[in-house]
């Protein structure tokens, strides 16, 4: 297989102030473009480290390396330079593409109103102008371009595809970075590969585990991951098309033991929620308490969401749940705020207030502190109304607080896909 490396560099990354979203995204891509990817690597914004990635790298026998970050107009971004003597090809400024960037920084300031010094601008732009010999430039997205640089003639070794850190700027250069020669080049050969996505709720992985066990001879050619989060199960599953009968195999073990909780082949459950509503032409609104609006923002989270959403209440106060819901205070009093008889209250009384064709509401103790004897923490009442009639549940939910909350809205959705 052909296999790839990827560097993302910065000292904010390397420190935790600013999370990686690059190399994610990237080792996504290449294992969409049938890429094997073995290492991403962080490192700070120090040359030394930079280089003995690539070191490293080279030395996994990659074909590909990318680099994340380090081409702004600053001192400490290095990355041009450092990538161009590794590669054994010297830098210098492209006077055309000096003058592309130069026009890039003076819209960009009188946009933003700023004004500068214009020799530290033109220094600046000099800078990211900087181009290794014989590397082809990808024209920026925000202000730095990005490179793709082979090794020099008589060398071997990776290409190196050297991207711009804001992942914006990244993403927007990707396919115009796929597509030019050196990387083609760098990537032939590629084996074409499928994806797929086996999605289950309320099973455990060591279950799951000892089914692909006991499967195993029949499974040869796949490359299994689970992934457990927020309670779901998931099986990516990828493989060259000659094994498409050994996915099948495996498929059909998996439904055979998981039959009742494999509740996708593919779509996610959001997909599911959307299509649920979509299809049947309904709407839906929401009355949250623990959750605290968590599963309007979900369901909103959706472009397009707007042609079945109507809205939501966060109703956290009994008082609210009374005035803004028609919660009876005879209920609230008879049963406490987080009872089945309130979840149902809260999904009738957002389904009569918002019109809309079904109601969920959600009451529970999400902790640390305010549980009982018989209300522990975790303790979360559901309830979706529906023209249908009622589907309520009642949860005793482990973890801490924001786990509670988000295991309440996983078990929303689900009640909300059937
Ligand atoms: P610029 O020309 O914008 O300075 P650059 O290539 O020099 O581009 P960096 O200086 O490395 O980019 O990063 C600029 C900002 O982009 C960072 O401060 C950070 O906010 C964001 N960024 C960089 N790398 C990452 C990353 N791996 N994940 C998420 N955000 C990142
Ligand atoms: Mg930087």
């Amino acid at each position: 297989a052909i296999r790839a490396g990827v560097v993302v560099t910065g000292t904010e990354v390397l420190t935790g102030r600013v999370a990686d979203r690059n190399g994610p995204w990237l080792a996504e891509k290449l294992r969409e473009l049938g890429v094997d990817i073995g290492h991403v690597v962080v490192v700070g914004d120090r040359p030394d480290d930079l280089e003995s990635a690539l070191d490293f790298l080279a030395g996994t026998g990659v074909a590909l390396v990318i680099t994340s970050g380090g081409l702004g107009p600053t001192a400490d971004d290095l990355t041009e330079q450092i990538v161009g003597d590794w590669q054994g090809r010297p830098s210098a400024v492209d006077p055309a593409l000096e003058q592309r960037i130069g026009t890039i920084v003076e819209r960009l300031m009188a946009r933003r109103g700023w004004r500068a010094d214009p020799e530290a601008t033109a220094a600046g732009v000099r800078k990211q102008a900087l181009v290794p010999a014989g590397a082809t430039v990808l024209e920026p997205v925000g202000t730095a371009p990005g490179l793709v640089v082979p090794p020099a003639d008589g060398r071997t070794g990776p290409t190196v595809l050297v991207l711009p850190g804001p992942p914006a700027e990244l993403q927007g250069m990707w396919a115009a970075a796929v597509a030019t020669e050196p990387v083609q080049r760098a990537l032939a050969g590629r084996a074409e590969l499928r994806q797929e996505t086996l999605r289950l709720w309320g099973t455990l992985e060591s279950q799951l585990a000892a089914t692909l066990r006991d499967h195993d001879a029949e499974l040869g050619g796949l490359e299994i991951t689970t992934c457990l989060r927020d309670g779901e199960l998931e099986i990516v599953t990828r493989y060259a098309p000659p094994e498409q009968a050994a996915y099948e195999r495996l498929t059909a073990a998996v439904e055979a033991d998981f039959g009742d909780t494999l509740f996708s082949r593919g779509p996610t459950l959001d997909d599911l929620v959307a299509d649920a509503f979509a299809d049947r032409g309904l709407t839906v609104a929401t009355a949250e308490s623990c959750t605290g609006g968590l599963l309007a923002a979900r369901l909103t989270e959706r472009p397009g969401s707007s042609a079945w959403v109507l809205g939501g209440v966060t109703a956290y106060a009994n008082s609210a749940k009374e005035e803004l819901l028609d919660v009876p205070a005879e209920v609230l009093a008879a049963h406490g705020a987080v009872s089945p008889e309130v979840a149902a209250a809260l999904a009738e009384g957002a389904r009569a207030r918002f019109g809309a064709d079904v109601g969920v509401g959600i009451t529970g103790i999400a902790g640390p502190d305010g549980g009982t004897a018989d209300k522990p923490v975790g303790t979360v009442h559901l309830c979706v109304a529906g023209p249908d009639g009622r589907q309520a549940k009642s949860l005793r939910l482990p973890g801490s607080r924001s786990a509670v909350r988000a295991r309440s809205v996983v078990m929303a959705m689900h009640l909300l896909r059937v």
